[in-house]
């Protein structure tokens, strides 16, 4: 059995309810203890025992959400040591915790520190009062101002900033703010995701009632450009299509999703990977997922991924990253035949949307230029297999 050595912990709480957010989260937190403690018990129902002198390794810790920020000293620091009791954590590399502007202030960040958390995650998302206030963000541009200013003069390690683009009525100019605005205070790292209008969300709603306006495609596209051409003009590379690093700065847990290995998720509505073929995930409701864990039984969903759902899940992320998609790799994972309908499929497509080397030949991965980073999930899906009793595998 593999056993996976990054851990991510989905803590559901939020104080607002974000109009965008599409996440599992509950603003009520009457629960709170409740669901921290099942956590804990979670990972002793899930961990196979290996004694006390011989702990499973971490590697990465992940605390997101929900808003793992806004829970006070005590709660924070149980979680964490009911983590830590039951990994062997001495070569863990990478400890991230979400946090939200109006949490980052200097005693918070002592006692993140001295948790062990190496890495801040801060939900900037804009620095456009009218567009966080629109979405029901919990905090200001002041305060998001205030928490850089902190992470930059008073955080040792590493921090990055979470950006929303394309946003109804938003132009190049306040893209350009936001960008600017961050940089000031020099992350080396920040992920830029673009507003999209998911189900049962009341930006969903609002669009519907034609209430708001999401931006044309077209708008949308042009933001997109003008956010790779700046991230490039300021030494940041796009290693994946929404992640852009300085050179070292490159997000190690979150790396790991992407290049397939098996990862264990904690908490309601957390998803976890064996790193072969199957994946699961928790209920995504805080009482349920609590009476599951207490009577010893999650409530959870698995699937089996098919060969050809690997396959796919395979183009459709390596396609993201700046790396590509190794051709040798889909070969020695998917067989000759898998590879070779691959290609045929790629020859159907417009040669402008990939770099030449790994669309000509097989000896350089398959990567998108800058135009096919736009339309990367419509050329991923163009490639997919459907071909289940023909493809190989190993
Ligand atoms: S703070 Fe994050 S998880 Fe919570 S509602 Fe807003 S976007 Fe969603």
């Amino acid at each position: 059995m593999i056993w996976p050595r990054s851990v991510y912990v989905h803590v559901p709480f939020c104080r607002k309810a974000c109009h965008y957010c599409a996440f599992h989260f509950s603003t009520t937190r009457s629960s709170q203890a409740r669901v921290l403690k099942a956590m804990v018990r979670e990972l002793d129902l899930r961990l196979p025992d290996r004694g006390s002198v011989n702990r499973w390794p971490m590697e990465t810790l992940y605390l997101g959400g929900g808003t793992p920020s806004l829970l006070e000293p005590e709660a924070l620091t149980y979680l964490v040591n009911g983590l830590f009791e039951k990994f062997d954590v001495s070569s863990l590399q990478e400890f991230t915790l979400e946090a939200n502007p109006e949490d980052v202030h200097p005693k918070n960040l002592e006692l993140w520190k001295g948790l062990g958390v190496n890495r801040i995650s801060l939900g900037v998302q804009s620095v456009d009062d009218r567009f966080l206030e629109a979405m029901n963000r919990a905090h200001d541009s002041r305060q998001s101002l205030e928490a850089m200013r902190l992470l930059a003069s008073d955080w040792s390690g590493p921090w990055t900033a979470d950006l929303i683009y394309a946003y109804p009525d938003q132009d190049p100019e306040s893209l350009k703010k936001d960008l600017d605005t961050i940089l000031s205070y020099q992350p080396g790292h920040f992920s830029a995701y673009q507003l999209t209008q998911e189900p049962r969300t009341v930006l969903h709603t609002r669009v519907q009632r034609g209430d708001v306006q999401m931006p044309e495609d077209d708008k949308a596209l042009e933001l997109m450009h003008l956010l790779y051409q700046w991230a490039e003009s300021q030494g940041y590379r796009a290693y994946e299509i929404s992640n852009f690093a300085r050179n070292g700065c490159e997000a190690v847990h979150n790396s790991r999703y992407w290049s397939g290995q098996a990862y264990l998720g904690l908490g309601p509505s957390a998803h976890s990977f064996d790193g072969e073929e199957t994946r699961s995930w928790n209920i995504s409701h805080n009482l349920h997922y609590c009476r599951g864990i207490e009577a010893g039984a999650p409530e959870e969903t698995l699937e089996v991924l098919t060969m050809v759902d690997r396959l796919n899940e395979f183009l459709m992320i390596r396609l993201r990253l700046d790396a590509g998609m190794p051709w040798d790799e889909l070969t020695s994972r998917f067989g000759t035949d898998a590879k070779d309908r691959v290609r045929e499929r790629l020859l159907t497509l417009s040669p402008s949307w990939f770099r030449e080397e790994g669309f000509l030949g097989e000896a350089q991965p398959l990567r998108l230029s800058r135009s096919g980073r736009g339309l990367a999930d419509y050329i991923a899906s163009s490639l997919f297999d459907d071909i289940p009793d023909q493809t190989q595998g190993t």
